[in-house]
């Protein structure tokens, strides 16, 4: 096949070798010469705009930094360039907005348009697998399956348009708030004199398990794979988690939904982004509880 892909950076960058690593002819485009640069020599095709990149193809992939970027890129570039029938498919985080605008645009102009946001990190990216969440007709699922296949180890429908990027905005609003659980009780169980091994020993088969402590323990030890055993580096951003829960909340009050503790999780995070700990691991929230280098909760 012959794809088109918009926005080649930490994530797009091993997605795109994916599908050239699977026999497809991707013509790449992005705004840094140095993302294009990189493109080339892991086999895609570089383009000089993105109109260009996308005139040929019979898909087109945007992986963007945020729903702005793709509302312009689908407005001046894809729509008036794609050929009739095209698949489009948005794997941005974005606002479920801007995927709902898009796709309506996208299905006017006669394509098949999918939002179909990714979990996984820039690992599972290099390693393709990506699990997908993808919103689109039920008649277009199969094409979209078939399209991300290469860089996935799981593709879901959610439903219709904007129902990946709701599922992706639910998902990781509850990971937040699981994550900022488990740390506040591994920072009580330490104030408590419990020893935290103990403590796991005890949780993770309890009811009190859950995936932030049985798969990322926030403290070293229970989980060697956990990004607590290497100071925080790598693994999900601290302003990643933040761009998701803002998108969670942004939702929530377009949709009149209740969501509290994603409230109180987002401004959390705010401090913690704030006080210089962007590019840790989302994990390390549990220093700031402990008042480590923050002012005390
Ligand atoms: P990034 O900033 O590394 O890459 C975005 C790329 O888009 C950049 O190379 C930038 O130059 C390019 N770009 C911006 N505007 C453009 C335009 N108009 N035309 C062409 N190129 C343009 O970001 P990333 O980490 O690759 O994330 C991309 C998306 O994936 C974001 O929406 C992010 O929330 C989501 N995401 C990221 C991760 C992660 O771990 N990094 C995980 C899951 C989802």
């Amino acid at each position: 096949m012959q794809i088109a892909f918009i926005g080649l950076g930490n994530m797009g960058s091993g997605m795109a070798a994916n599908l050239v690593n699977a026999g497809h002819t991707v013509i790449a485009f992005d705004l840094s010469a140095e993302a294009l640069a990189r493109a080339a020599t892991q086999g895609c095709v570089v383009a000089a705009s993105a109109g260009e990149a996308v005139a040929a193809a019979e898909a087109v992939i945007t992986m963007l930094p945020a729903g702005a970027h793709v509302r312009r890129v689908y407005a001046e570039s894809i729509l008036p360039n794609v050929k009739a029938r095209a698949l489009v498919v948005d794997c941005s985080t974005v606002d479920v907005d801007s995927a709902r605008a898009v796709a309506a645009l996208a299905r006017d102009a006669g394509l098949r348009a999918a939002d179909a946001p990714v979990s996984g990190g820039t690992a599972g990216a290099e390693a393709g697998a990506l699990a997908f969440m993808v919103g689109c007709a039920d008649a277009d699922f199969t094409a979209v399956q078939a399209l991300v296949q290469p860089m996935a180890k799981t593709v879901i429908h959610a439903g219709g348009a904007g129902t990946g990027q709701a599922a992706k905005i639910c998902n990781n609003m509850l990971l937040g708030i699981g994550m900022l659980g488990t740390c506040e009780a591994f920072v009580l169980a330490e104030k408590l004199g419990l020893d935290t091994a103990r403590f796991f020993q005890i949780a993770s088969t309890s009811s009190g398990q859950c995936w932030s402590l049985t798969s990322y323990c926030p403290v070293p030890g229970p989980v060697p794979t956990a990004p607590s055993n290497r100071d925080f580096v790598g693994g999900f951003a601290a302003a990643m988690m933040l761009k998701d829960l803002k998108l969670a909340q942004q939702a929530a009050a377009a949709a009149g939904a209740a969501t509290p503790l994603g409230s109180e999780a987002q401004a959390i995070y705010q401090l913690f982004n704030s006080l210089g700990h962007a590019g840790k691991d989302f994990s390390a929230i549990i220093e700031m509880l402990r008042g480590q280098g923050a002012p005390p909760f």
